[in-house]
């Protein structure tokens, strides 16, 4: 053991971090990033929006994001199916630097030592990394053969393990399956904790979304992104619904001033343009059913995608598949699941540069 381990806590020693990749190939399908960049005005919006906040750096920003949270909830409210239902205020959202914060400060405030977290496996491994950073304890329950979960067995997985978290991940990563509401139901009835479900592909998705069933269900969180969909990855926000006092929770744990004003300016000039920006979803999941139908054509097994990205298995050795693909200019995920693969929905010549090279690899 090295000084350095020594004075590590104990449960992270030997641990090994988040690292996708990040090699500069030509096609990159390892991240589900939208391959759409924003638009040239939109980038200039950005920039003016900055150049205004640049004025006032001396300042700390605003510690609440009040403007941006405004601006989320009328994005949920108008995009989210949930327009029957009371307009979400801004009282019921909070963001922060990616929905991997969010998740952090959700497993500050109510996880913790002496605590687990339920998650079903396999899912976002930052769930349970997460759990770890925050010496919250993981309980890994399994899905289906086929990936799905039902009402029974989820119920049954959380009355059996009691957590003060579950995770639900709808659609998920990196099986691409989405939940119908009813096992949303049945998990919240089940635990007597927090019920998170992470949504950070639900523009992609033709399920409903969770949020439609916050309104009497206070323990319920829905997390969500601005990576994904909005084409946003780089400037990092991240956001949940909630009850206002699981909102109010989390301000015990958030760092005061945590999301930069520049970080709040550019958000807000691209929710003004949410319409545009979205427009890339229906491009994206085009590529996506291109790629669920021509896999099966070559014989794999593909799971049904409700995302932006496919999982795709019957690989004999999927880590040399990775490897050939990777030798033919395209990046895409080992997610550590014997014979499997993932890989996200580019551009259309980006998919096809994957569709060509699985197609000279099967051969
Ligand atoms: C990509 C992803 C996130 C997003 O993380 P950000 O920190 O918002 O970029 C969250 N949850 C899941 C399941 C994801 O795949």
């Amino acid at each position: 053991m090295t000084e350095i381990d020594s004075l590590l806590r104990a449960d992270l020693r030997g641990q090994s971090p988040y690292g996708a990749p990040q090699l500069d190939v030509p096609v990159r399908l390892n991240t589900n990033e939208n391959p759409h960049p924003p638009s040239a005005e939109l980038a200039a919006e950005i920039g003016a929006a900055a150049t205004q906040v640049a004025l006032e750096l001396n300042r700390y920003p605003d510690r609440d994001a009040v403007a941006l949270r405004a601006d989320l909830a009328a994005y949920l409210t108008g995009h989210a199916g949930i327009s029957s239902n009371p307009a979400l205020t801004a009282a019921q959202v909070w963001v922060a630097n990616g929905s991997n914060e969010i998740l952090q400060q959700l497993l500050q405030a109510f996880g913790g030592p002496g605590r687990h977290a339920l998650g079903f496996e396999p899912s976002y491994s930052m769930h349970r990394l997460i759990a770890l950073g925050t010496s919250t304890g993981w309980v890994p329950a399994q899905r289906a053969a086929d990936f799905t979960l039902d009402p029974d067995a989820v119920a049954e997985a959380i009355k059996a393990a009691d957590p003060a978290v579950v995770f639900l991940c709808s659609p998920n990563n990196p099986t691409a399956t989405a939940l119908d509401l009813d096992v949303i139901e049945a998990a919240y009835a089940a635990t007597r904790g927090l019920l998170v479900v992470d949504e950070a592909y639900a523009e992609f998705s033709s399920r409903p979304s969770a949020i439609g069933l916050l309104s009497g269900r206070p323990r319920l969180v829905v997390t969500r992104t601005m990576s994904k969909a909005f084409a946003f990855a780089g400037a990092r926000v991240g956001y949940l619904a909630a009850d206002p006092a699981v909102v109010d929770a989390l301000q015990l744990v958030r760092l005061p001033y945590h999301l930069s004003a520049l970080t709040q300016a550019a958000a807000r000039a691209a929710l003004a343009r949410s319409d545009e920006l979205l427009e890339s979803v229906e491009a994206v999941k085009v590529q996506r059913d291109r790629i669920v139908d021509e896999l099966r054509a070559l014989g794999l097994t593909v799971i049904d995608s409700d995302a932006n990205f496919v999982l795709f298995g019957g690989l004999p050795d999927a880590a040399a598949t990775w490897q050939r693909l990777l030798h033919r200019g395209v990046l895409v995920r080992d997610v550590e699941m014997p014979g499997w693969l993932r890989v996200t929905a580019g551009t259309e010549s980006e998919t096809s540069a994957f569709l060509v090279a699985m197609t000279d690899l099967q051969q």
